[in-house]
């Protein structure tokens, strides 16, 4: 998976293994964050591996994604989870990080399903954290962001099209406001974003894990093409 050395990623690398998978993730910089990761993974008494490989750098993510392959013998699930949050209005976003959003956000799940689906076997699942914010935009200062995350639904779609015949399936996860560092549930925004939430919290990144091991186990095995919404009623 990409980005599991925090918030929703780490919980889904954590859940996952506690399901019985053996986990590969990726990081950007949070290098003891990611060993406390593995570390905990391998406590449950399964294989964890961390591979520094920024999502942007298309070789680098290539390459981790064969790593992976390489050392956990094969691929049956990829997560896509990394991603960054850019904030700024149509007036004052800068073109560098509406690009760096594009890159992380959409070209990077590009690049790793690709690289994955030499090496997932039959039933495997591409899975792609959304978010809320694809669907619906609640506030201002969103474009490039919610332009990234409407466009994994499109493309999650066309794989689900493209890997049907192989016995793979492609699900979006759609979290609405969960506690991270990215949305910390006491950040400055957190009263106007809970104002919308049906059940008045933010999400745990705990809840979130829950639907993509649901998808990514038995269970999900004839969802595809789909999008799964875990937002604690924002968008309802
Ligand atoms: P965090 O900021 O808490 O964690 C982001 C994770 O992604 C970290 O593991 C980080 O690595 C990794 N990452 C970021 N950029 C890169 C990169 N260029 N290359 C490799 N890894 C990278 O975010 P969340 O856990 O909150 O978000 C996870 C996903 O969920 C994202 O796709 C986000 O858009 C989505 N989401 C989050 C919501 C929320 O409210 N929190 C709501 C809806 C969607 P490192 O630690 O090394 O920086």
């Amino acid at each position: 998976m990409t980005g599991g050395s925090r918030g929703i990623g780490a919980a889904i690398a954590r859940k996952l293994a506690a399901e019985g998978a053996d986990v590969a993730l990726t990081y950007e910089r949070a290098a003891s964050r990611a060993a406390e990761v593995v570390a905990s993974i391998e406590g449950l008494g399964r294989k964890a591996l961390a591979i520094q490989a920024d999502s942007a750098d298309a070789d680098a993510l290539t390459a981790a994604v064969d790593q992976a392959a390489e050392a956990l013998g094969g691929l049956d699930v990829l997560v896509n989870n990394a991603g960054v949050f850019p904030i700024g209005t149509v007036e004052d976003l800068s073109l560098a990080d509406f690009d760096r959003a594009l890159a992380v956000n959409v070209r990077a799940v590009f690049v790793a399903t690709q690289a994955a689906v030499r090496h997932l076997r039959t039933g495997g699942r591409v899975i792609t954290i959304g978010s809320t914010l694809g669907e619906r935009v609640t506030g201002p200062g969103m474009s490039a962001y919610s332009a990234s995350k409407a466009a994994v639904v499109g493309m999650s779609r066309a794989f689900a099209r493209d890997l049907g015949p192989r016995g793979i399936t492609s699900v979006v996860v759609h979290p609405g406001p969960t506690d991270t560092d990215m949305n910390p549930a006491d950040g400055p925004h957190a009263a106007s974003i809970l104002a919308l939430s049906a059940a008045g919290q933010h999400a745990t990144p705990d809840d979130v894990a829950a639907t993509v091991a649901h998808v990514a186990g038995p269970a999900g095995a004839f969802i595809t093409g789909s999008t799964i919404t875990v937002d604690g009623g924002v968008n309802a």
